[in-house]
């Protein structure tokens, strides 16, 4: 395959985190319960599922400052090797992008600090005085992420045989479309590893990004540690 652009998920993936969603419950003291288990299921719309998240806050604190969530990312990591990952990439000269269904005050300020090319993920709405609303914004439904893979070859006039994507999660396979390639990476949840291992799909466990490199260039060991 060759290969001229990455789309990467984000959570579990560029960064150690689970889910950026999950780092804002734990600052409130609550949980999403029994609406994940039925999310999961597809039982209820992405819109729905953020809405009781955000319901479920400000239940605990009723009025919700942007800085306040934004700080509470202050301690997220990024993932080994992910930084040199990008940076390869790009001097190779392939797009790459993050496609995220997490938080998008999150996935902004790494997409910036990794300076891809493009990412998207979904997010909140504030009042004028930025202040959280009660709704979010859907962007990358976490069920059906091939729409913005898709949009990126198009308007990047890449051919999905040129594309492969990267996750830690089942729902991450929807990034595979049609043509394209999609490797698995760090599948802790059961439903991944099974998930990675029924579509055929390598499921790399280490936690480095740089050891994804020879799987989106075979035969190739990443080019800073490697290069006999
Ligand atoms: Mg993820």
């Amino acid at each position: 395959m060759k290969i001229k652009a990455v789309c990467f998920d984000c959570d579990g993936v560029l960064i150690d985190t689970v889910a950026s969603w999950q780092i804002i419950h734990k600052h409130f003291g609550t949980d999403s319960g029994e609406m994940l288990d039925r999310f999961i299921r597809g039982e209820l719309t992405d819109e729905e599922f953020m809405a009781d998240d955000i319901g479920k806050w400000k239940s605990v604190q009723p009025v919700i400052h942007r800085d306040e969530l934004m700080r509470c990312f202050q301690g997220v990591k990024l993932m080994p090797g992910a930084r040199e990952l990008i940076d390869a990439l790009k001097a190779r000269g392939i797009m790459v992008a993050i496609v995220s269904a997490g938080v998008d005050l999150l996935i902004g300020s790494i997409a910036q600090l990794l300076k891809v090319d493009d990412w998207i993920s979904n997010g909140f709405q504030y009042d004028d005085d930025g202040f959280l609303l009660d709704d979010g914004v859907v962007r990358v439904p976490a069920h059906h992420k091939s729409k913005m893979v898709e949009k990126f070859a198009r308007i990047n006039n890449v051919d999905a045989s040129e594309v492969v994507s990267i996750g830690d999660n089942v729902t991450d396979l929807s990034m595979r479309i049609p043509g394209s390639h999609f490797i698995g990476f760090n599948g802790l949840k059961q439903s991944a590893i099974d998930g990675f291992k029924d579509a055929g799909v390598v499921h790399v466990t280490e936690q480095d990004c740089r050891l994804l490199w020879p799987h989106i260039f075979p035969n190739e060991s990443f080019p800073a540690v490697g290069g006999e």
